[in-house]
């Protein structure tokens, strides 16, 4: 099979066959994969080394052990949540049953971007065979030693009819996929992509999930345990050196704590990496050099608190702590993406929620606090996919949460029981008895309206 027809045909006609639909075929498929990535563990490491300089735990961490996980979590649950869902019926269609069958959609179109270039792809994957369909997984093409080594696991483990990869610019491959009609569209990149894939989504009316980003503030109140959060703020913000679409953009600090904040998160940071971050083999590189000029032009819209470091040659920005920022400055208009963490001051829960509205529907949202009411304000006022209190990133690793975006961060929701409900139908379908057949409904009507009334 050498042309993208040619896999969507062969595609096409396999999940009309049935094949991919039995309990036992999504079972031994997501068994096969999961032995597939403990062969490739090695390789899928060192690709992401070569791609990101990720170093092997923060790898395993967030690409492979989180897709065991997932893959168990599923394994475990996955006939219950194919099992047909009995439901009440209204009396006034008595004898009557009813009943929610949870049915493969067909083809699936699984687009990843680069910064979790494996898990971001193969975790939708998971979620689509578990729900019976076929796949075609489109890798970022700007992490090319991972996008040459998931050819090779996938190669290595399904047919193409099943389970097929296509590379190649995703501005020139994606618009000859979506030529065709995708059953479901599972995109996860930026905003102005995203909404190209909608518009190409359009004429075939596929249903599409957006994976998005956005600006996730981490707010941390007057009574929050400082040296704590600090710490886990620093985790979540250096985790891939800040090319996480849920790392915390920018902090949103009370006043009166903003300077032993500043001091515990600088202490982190050193902590974390020693005292030149560029010798840790810990600490991420930026994918590449227009990310890198991207990123370091945040770096002189604010007075440098603590780091400020960088290198062309190598990619490397050092955790750098950015005060004085005005929302004004591109650092606060754009995602950052990169290690440059902005630290505000505010002086109330209103004052923090109204600067949070200057860049509306974040991906994610973390609150530092030991007050219940603090944390109920952010949840029940603010708009946001999903987050943490007292942590970052965490959410993102229990199957048993939904994630996703709202508004512009993105549409849809993935993750264990909500991968496979985003990549089913909900047909529902109602059984009545042939032996009464109560003569309500039809004509003549007469003075039934006097009965429809009670
Ligand atoms: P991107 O939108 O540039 O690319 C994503 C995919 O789209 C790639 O496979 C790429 O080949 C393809 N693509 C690029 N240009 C295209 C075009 N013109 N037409 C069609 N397809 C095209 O995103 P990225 O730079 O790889 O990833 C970074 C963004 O992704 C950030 O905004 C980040 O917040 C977001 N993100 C979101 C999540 C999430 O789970 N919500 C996770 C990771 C990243």
């Amino acid at each position: 099979m050498t042309t993208i027809h040619d896999i969507y045909q062969a595609q096409r006609s396999y999940f009309a066959s049935g094949a991919t639909r039995p309990f036992a075929f999504r079972k031994t498929k997501l068994k096969e994969l999961r032995k597939a990535i403990k062969r490739h563990e090695d390789a899928i490491l060192a690709a992401l080394h070569t791609d990101m300089r990720k170093s092997p735990v923060e790898a395993y961490g967030s690409e492979i052990g989180l897709l065991y996980e997932e893959i168990d979590h599923t394994l475990t649950n996955l006939r219950q949540w194919m099992r047909p869902k009995p439901v009440s019926s209204p009396l006034m269609h008595y004898p009557s049953g009813s009943v929610i069958y949870r049915e493969p959609k067909g083809l699936t179109l699984l687009i990843g971007p680069w910064n979790y270039p494996f898990q971001l792809l193969i975790n939708p994957l998971i979620g689509a065979i578990a729900a019976g369909n076929t796949a075609i997984l489109k890798p970022s093409e700007l992490a090319p030693a991972t996008e040459a080594v998931i050819q090779r696991v996938i190669a290595d483990v399904f047919e193409p009819q099943f389970v097929a990869v296509v590379t190649g610019e995703g501005h020139l491959v994606i618009p000859e996929l979506m030529k065709h009609r995708f059953d479901h569209v599972f995109f996860t990149g930026s905003i102005p992509v995203g909404k190209k894939i909608l518009e190409m989504a359009a004429p075939h009316l596929s249903p599409v999930t957006l994976e998005l980003g956005g600006k996730s503030p981490c707010i941390v109140d007057e009574k929050a345990d400082l040296k704590t959060a600090a710490r886990r703020i620093i985790w979540g913000k250096c985790w891939n050196a800040g090319q996480t679409c849920i790392s915390p953009d920018y902090v949103l600090a009370h006043q009166k704590i903003m300077n032993p904040l500043l001091e515990h998160m600088k202490a982190a940071i050193h902590q974390f990496f020693g005292e030149n971050v560029a010798d840790s083999p810990d600490y991420p590189r930026l994918i590449n050099e227009k990310r890198f000029d991207q990123v370091a032009s945040y770096l002189s819209q604010g007075s440098v608190y603590t780091g400020g470091e960088t290198s062309r040659a190598d990619k490397f920005i050092a955790p750098t702590l950015l005060t004085d920022v005005s929302f004004d400055a591109p650092v606060m208009k754009e995602e950052i993406f990169g290690p440059v963490l902005p630290v505000i001051p505010y002086k109330s829960t209103e004052d923090a929620i109204r600067m949070i509205a200057e860049n509306p529907y974040p991906l994610a949202l973390y609150i530092f606090s030991k007050s219940r009411k603090t944390e109920q304000a952010f949840i029940e006022k603010v708009a946001f996919g999903g987050g943490c209190i007292n942590n970052t990133l965490v959410h993102f690793a229990n199957a048993e949460l939904p994630f996703g975006g709202i508004g512009y961060s993105g549409m849809g929701r993935y993750h264990g029981r909500n991968s496979f409900y985003e990549f089913t139908h909900e047909k529902g379908v109602l059984k009545t008895g042939t032996w009464l057949d109560v003569p309500m409904k039809y004509a003549p009507f007469g003075n039934k309206l006097k009965l429809l009334k009670m």
